[in-house]
């Protein structure tokens, strides 16, 4: 069985850093909007960047295809904003993304 929405966005410091809740708060209520018991399988940070997985089965195609561009658009928007502090970072240049903390702005890198 799948957590409930509500477990997962309350637990997500689990999963993701604390830079990005209001981006995937907000992301969930959008996705709210379009069908209120939409199932969030899992929100994730992967190669620097975030990753946010619903189940689609009971979705039309439809409803799926406006939630599916409002989480492109988060999971391009966490690539300018650091994971750890939430101020707008430059997304990191390419290869650059398996490195650790890559998802962080360079004061939390501590490179500047
Ligand atoms: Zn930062």
């Amino acid at each position: 069985m799948y957590q409930s929405n509500d477990e997962w966005i309350k637990d997500c410091h689990r999963h993701i850093g604390p830079g990005w809740h209001r981006l995937v708060e907000n992301l969930h209520n959008a996705i709210l909007n379009i069908e209120a018991n939409y199932q969030i399988v899992q929100i994730k940070s992967k190669l620097g960047g975030l990753r946010f997985y619903i189940d689609y089965a009971n979705i039309n195609d439809e409803k799926s295809m406006l939630m599916i561009k409002l989480i492109q658009k988060a999971e391009a928007e966490s690539y300018g904003i650091c994971e750890e502090c939430g101020n707008k970072r430059k997304p990191n240049p390419k290869g650059a993304s398996l490195m650790p903390r890559s998802s962080w702005c360079e004061a939390c890198r501590g490179v500047v």
